[in-house]
């Protein structure tokens, strides 16, 4: 059985094939920068029709399958930017259509988790899931991920992507910032917001940009603006694993490729005895995560018709039903 699954939720078009062990036979990936600002939700989604038929065809060759071989279709319904999810989701239904193979919508945050579940071989881990949009600690529970502790304004990566705007940092800052802070030595006071078990960063993105106007040098501010929203991201996780006693913690999304934050989640893991993983080569978006999600659910009877599977832009990772 060969899956295909498409990913279009904000700046990356994914092609993913795997096989009906999880092993990886194509993962295709299209990244829309803008050349300058944030992304348009109308350009980016522009950007997806104009490369989805080649990313497809690439997959399939890179894979040596044809595409009568997929078994099953598949594609991220959302949460995301509503233009790329209606642009995708018609690819991937015309495909189901007009090969008469079945078709699912992925939620987006639960492939992240999926993804890393199938790579680690965990079974039930606490999962810190950081990525542009994104920042939740999540734990499996009766049938649903739910959510322990979230952000209460901006995703931690846009935060970062907007102090990097502001001071000239090309899209996506996140990776940039972490090159910087390697070089940052002084701890620059900026607010530390936990609330409870949530987290809000705007109040940091403000305090940061003001002591960039007055003068802080910007290998310290990066370094501070880590060291502080990596260490709310920790006390929210070490609170949710004492909490939940959970033997395994996974790090999951775009913010967790940077390896200051895998430091310091690996030692909240250690303190409490769980095991910590990643899935190094899936952090960030990609088609392979929807499709291992959708062989999950196809396995578990799940099933779609093709009016249901409308583009859901704000469905929260907490609302999908986890029958696997
Ligand atoms: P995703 O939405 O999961 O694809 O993740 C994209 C987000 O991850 C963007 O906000 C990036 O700036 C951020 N990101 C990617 N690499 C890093 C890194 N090394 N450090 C911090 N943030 C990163
Ligand atoms: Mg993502």
């Amino acid at each position: 059985m060969i899956v295909l699954g498409l990913e279009g939720t904000a700046h990356t078009l994914g092609v993913g094939l795997i096989d009906e062990d999880y092993n990886v036979l194509a993962d295709v990936r299209d990244t829309y920068s803008p050349e300058d600002g944030g992304i348009h939700p109308r350009d980016a989604s522009q950007h997806m029709s104009s490369v989805v038929g080649e990313a497809i065809q690439k997959a399939l060759s890179d894979a040596g399958v044809s595409i009568e071989e997929i078994s099953l279709f598949s594609f991220s319904q959302g949460p995301g930017l509503g233009p790329c999810l209606r642009t995708i989701g018609t690819a991937a239904r015309t495909l189901a259509l007009y090969h008469n193979t079945p078709l699912l919508g992925v939620n987006h945050c639960v492939a992240h988790i999926e993804v890393g579940k199938v790579l680690s071989g965990y079974t039930d881990p606490l999962v810190l899931y950081v990525s542009g949009a994104n920042t939740q600690v999540i734990k499996l529970k009766d049938g649903r991920y739910r959510v322990f502790g979230e952000t209460l304004d901006v995703g931690l990566g846009n935060m970062l992507d907007k102090f990097g705007r502001e001071v000239g940092l090309s899209h996506p800052a996140g990776p940039k910032i972490e090159g910087l802070a390697k070089k940052g030595k002084n701890l620059v006071g900026l607010p530390y917001v936990v609330k409870g078990t949530d987290m809000s960063f705007s109040g940091i993105l403000t305090s940061a940009l003001q002591k960039h106007q007055s003068g802080a040098a910007l290998e310290d501010l990066c370094f501070s603006l880590q060291e502080t929203s990596f260490a709310m991201l920790c006390e929210v996780t070490e609170r949710a694993l004492a909490h939940v006693k959970a033997k395994e913690v996974l790090l999951a999304g775009g913010v967790g490729y940077n390896k200051r934050l895998q430091e310091m989640v690996s030692l909240v893991a250690a303190e409490h005895d769980a095991g910590f993983s990643y899935p190094e080569k899936y952090m960030g978006d990609n088609g392979v995560m929807i499709a291992m999600t959708a062989l999950k659910m196809y396995r578990a009877g799940v099933k779609m018709k093709a009016e249901e599977t409308y583009a859901h832009p704000s469905q929260r990772t907490d609302e999908v039903d986890i029958k696997w």
